[in-house]
């Protein structure tokens, strides 16, 4: 059996080679009422996204 140098697959367990894990973006929209805090001015919970700061 003939050993390459190279690999031409490189190490899936390289901790330096892992990629963080990317968040998927949801698929909802920032709240236009509270601008996405989920508070309105006064600091009651946004009505028109129940205080989750999207629609
Ligand atoms: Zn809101």
């Amino acid at each position: 059996m003939n050993r390459e140098k190279t690999p031409a697959v490189p190490f899936p367990d390289d901790p330096g080679e892992q990629v963080p894990f990317v968040a998927l973006t949801p698929q909802r929209w920032r709240c236009c009422s509270c601008g996405g805090g989920g508070v309105t001015g006064d600091g009651e919970t946004c009505s028109s996204c129940d205080g989750l700061g999207f629609c």
